[in-house]
């Protein structure tokens, strides 16, 4: 099966092919109503209920991928994304992907890493010290900005044990708990990026086929990303106890409301995109609202 980049009218969607992003990127690509036919090489899976492919690959190599035209669109941590874009810039070439989502998972940030033994008053402090990295262009234009000069040790992988292996002083590397910090005794000190799963594609917008497939893609996702944080509320309520209760739903939409019983009695629906704790129901039945109830949203279409 070739791969190139002669014109055609399939989406090409590039995804990782194991890895932390990989099951939720394929369940947001699930929830746009995308299906696939499984291949046994488990590079490329043909796409079923619509003309969109998936293709299964490193992440690293998904910004490359959008960049020469292989594939339309990927799923990968602005982390990535970033660090190839200022990579092209500093070698002085164009900008060529952009990311058009944020997508909710995958949260992490690249963040600068010193030994716990280090008093540490600022990015004065970095000037003549080492630091391992993954993210070079990141790192390199974050000093830049803040003027500092200190050497860039690029690594491969592993950099957290840089610093006891005497490779660097200290580190710049992604963290989420924070837990492989902890356990190689060292302390985030600086974010240079908050980081999380984006959808990332070519700068200049599509054309033919491929443009409709595309906008019914995005408007598809965002349903489903609006989706997967909503719930629809429902209760009654007397009329007159609308002024106290509308204040506690400051993340609901527009509510619907219908008359019940003669002209006191109404029924209340709103779609609310914060999370409705139980701390939040009761203020709500304090305030009057009765026989709540909440319920998840299944698709939504603006
Ligand atoms: P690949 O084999 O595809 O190159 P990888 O080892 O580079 O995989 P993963 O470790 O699966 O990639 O991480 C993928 C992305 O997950 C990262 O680029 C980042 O955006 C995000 N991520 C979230 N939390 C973390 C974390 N604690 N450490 C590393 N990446 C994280
Ligand atoms: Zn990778």
């Amino acid at each position: 099966m070739s791969l190139s980049t002669e014109p055609r009218d399939r989406l090409r969607i590039a995804i990782q092919k194991s890895g932390r992003l990989a099951e939720p990127a394929r369940a947001l690509l699930a929830a746009c109503g995308l299906s696939w036919r499984e291949s046994r090489d488990r590079l490329f899976c043909y796409g079923e209920a619509l003309p969109i492919d998936l293709l299964l690959v490193r992440d690293d190599d998904i910004p490359g991928l959008i960049a020469d035209g292989v594939c339309d669109f990927g799923i990968v941590g602005r982390n990535v994304l970033r660090e190839q874009d200022g990579d092209r810039e500093q070698c002085g070439r164009r900008t060529v992907f952009r990311e058009l989502r944020a997508l909710g998972f995958g949260a992490c940030r690249l963040a600068l890493a010193v030994p716990e033994s280090w008093d540490w008053t600022g990015p004065d402090q970095l000037a003549g010290k080492r630091i391992a990295t993954t993210y070079p262009a990141l790192l390199r234009s974050w000093l830049a900005k803040n003027a500092i000069d200190a050497d860039v040790v690029m690594l491969s992988g592993s950099v957290e044990i840089a610093p006891r292996l005497g490779q660097a002083d200290l580190v710049c590397d992604l963290v989420s708990s924070g837990a492989t910090l902890i356990a190689n005794q060292l302390k985030p000190v600086a974010t240079l990026l908050e980081s999380e799963a984006v959808l990332a594609g070519p700068a200049d917008d599509f054309e033919g086929a491929r443009a409709g497939l595309a906008e019914l893609l995005l408007r598809r996702m965002d349903g489903a990303l609006r989706t997967r944080n909503s719930k629809l509320l429902m209760f009654q309520a007397q009329r007159s106890a609308l002024a106290q209760l509308l204040p506690l739903l400051p993340d609901a939409e527009e509510p619907t409301l219908l008359q019940v019983d003669g002209a006191d009695r109404l029924a209340l629906q709103a779609l609310c995109h914060g999370h409705l704790t139980w701390q939040r129901l009761e203020d709500l039945k304090r305030a009057g609202a009765q026989g709540l109830m909440v319920l998840p949203v299944e698709s939504m279409l603006a």
